[in-house]
């Protein structure tokens, strides 16, 4: 038995080390387009700050680590072509040789690359690039790149186009690097992955750490400036008033989303959703024989909202473990996502799993949110931080549908963020979560978590609601 995992990211050697950890006795081989297998690309912003000191150390495992799992590393090798009656992947290494590798099962890990977004001067004939100082942000050779500009151009000033999380991470690295940063949001409030009254507490954390937050302006070029001593860079914008906005910088960073890398896949005949993610099942099966995906460059199974796109390392180590599995012969699947994500904004963390309002009617629920803010642990005890919290519920069935969290970073944020990712996957319901036996000692929590206050909060005004 042969498996050969095609990336060597979350999703690809994941896959690969699953197959390995079941049956030692299979062979298996992960081609890697680059050098980097199994890096931490979600540490980037942390090595650009300097927090981490080399990126080396973004290597959850060494190539020797992989290696003594038994898994063959095929680095800096492409695979372009996928032979699916033949079972064969033809390959092209650096120097561009060919080869054919054989196959009994495949695993496509190809992940996803930067969203470019309509932008003058950043497409096409005469672009600008990595030297002039604009950049993408995905991968290993984009974070080299960044790297060469902040060591060898000393750039004064950043704009970040783009209010995501990665976004965000990178305002607060390169401000850590002394940099003057401005971002440039396109939609009303940053962090638009939850609501705006969360994100208006996220954007005031950003402006207290001096970052000039633009939103609901739109980047529309990207130039060199006539006057290198404001930076050598020029970027228009317009705001949704349609008031024309410029800035200059000597550095921009593009980081909008990525789209699915599945060209590989379609021109093997895999069925793509329209935003180009290969369609898979919950077993991680395309419809090619024997061909299995994971990570982001598959649409991603909701356990609330059916198939959606939500790419996020925590769902590729997953997914690329059950095509591992399965590539083996078993049958299991994988459970299905719930969005849950967890970002640090300097001194602050913005939280979300499940659904916000408009995504809960429609998928037919009937939501109803409500605010609340508790303390962290009892306020008597030293250091004790409020936590704003937003409860979705479904007013029919009681049923909790999501959570968002905003919180002093030391206020267990993403920990308690995960307390309502496992009542939403075992279907809770929200007075169901003030039965949970938490933990509590004064100085890490209350008699009554901050968790079960927000819910309690939640069934409080559902009662006066119905
Ligand atoms: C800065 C940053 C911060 C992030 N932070 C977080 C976070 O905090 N939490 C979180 O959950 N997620 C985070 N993410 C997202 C997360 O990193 C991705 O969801 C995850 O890396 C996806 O893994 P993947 O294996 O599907 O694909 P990718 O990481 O995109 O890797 C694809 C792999 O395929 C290889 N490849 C592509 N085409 C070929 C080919 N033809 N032949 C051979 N090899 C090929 C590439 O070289 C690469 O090895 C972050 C991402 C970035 C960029």
């Amino acid at each position: 038995m042969h498996i050969v995992a095609i990336g060597g990211s979350d999703a690809g050697i994941s896959a690969a080390l699953r197959a390995r950890e079941i049956d030692a006795g299979t062979e298996v081989t992960v081609v890697v387009a680059d050098a980097y297998p199994n890096f931490s690309i979600c540490g980037i912003p942390y090595y650009v700050s300097g927090e981490v000191t080399h990126w080396r150390n973004l290597a959850h495992r060494s190539i020797a680590d992989l290696e003594a799992t038994g898994m063959q590393l095929r680095l800096d090798t492409r695979a372009q072509r996928i032979d699916v009656d033949a079972h064969k992947l033809l390959l092209v290494d650096s120097a561009g040789a060919e080869e054919y590798l054989s196959y009994d099962a495949l695993v496509i890990g190809t992940g996803a690359v930067s969203a470019r977004p309509p932008i003058d001067g950043l497409m096409g004939e005469g672009a600008l690039g990595t030297d002039d100082g604009v950049h993408l942000l995905h991968s290993m050779g984009d974070t080299f790149a960044i790297m060469r500009t902040l060591e060898e151009a000393s750039p004064a000033s950043a704009v970040i186009v783009g209010a995501g999380y990665i976004g965000l991470e990178m305002a607060e690295a390169l401000i850590a690097r002394g940099l003057r940063v401005t971002q440039i949001e396109q939609l009303p409030e940053v962090l638009p992955t939850v609501d705006a009254e969360l994100g208006t507490l996220v954007r005031a954390e950003l402006v207290d750490h001096g970052v000039d937050v633009l939103t609901g302006t739109a980047v529309t070029r990207i130039s060199r400036s006539s006057d290198d001593s404001a930076g050598r860079l020029q970027i228009d914008a317009v705001t949704g008033a349609d008031v024309k906005v410029t800035r200059r910088a000597d550095m921009v960073l593009v980081v909008v989303g990525v789209r699915p890398d599945s060209e590989l896949a379609q021109r093997a005949g895999a069925d793509r959703a329209a935003n180009g993610a290969i369609v898979v099942d919950r077993q991680m099966r395309t419809n090619l024989e024997s061909i299995f995906a994971a990570g982001d460059c598959v649409i991603t199974h909701h356990r609330l909202l059916g198939i959606t796109y939500l790419p996020l390392g925590t769902t590729a180590h997953k997914q690329g473990r059950v095509a591992g599995e399965n590539a083996l012969g078993a049958s299991r699947e994988f459970a299905g996502s719930l969005g849950t994500q967890v970002v640090k904004i300097f001194d602050m963390a913005a939280s979300r799993t499940g659904l916000r309002d408009h995504e809960a009617i429609a998928a037919g629920y009937e939501p109803v949110s409500v605010d609340f803010e508790a303390d962290d642990h009892k306020a008597y005890y030293p250091g004790s931080h409020r936590i704003r919290m937003r409860y979705t519920g479904d007013r029919r069935s009681g049923r909790l549908l999501g959570v968002q969290l905003f919180g002093h970073r030391h206020a267990e944020v993403a920990k308690r963020i995960d307390i309502a990712a496992v009542a939403i996957f075992n279907e809770m319901t929200v007075d169901e979560i003030s039965d949970l036996d938490l933990s509590y000692t004064p100085p890490l929590g209350s008699p009554w978590d901050a968790v079960q206050g927000g819910a309690q909060a939640w069934m409080k005004a559902h009662a006066t609601s119905v």
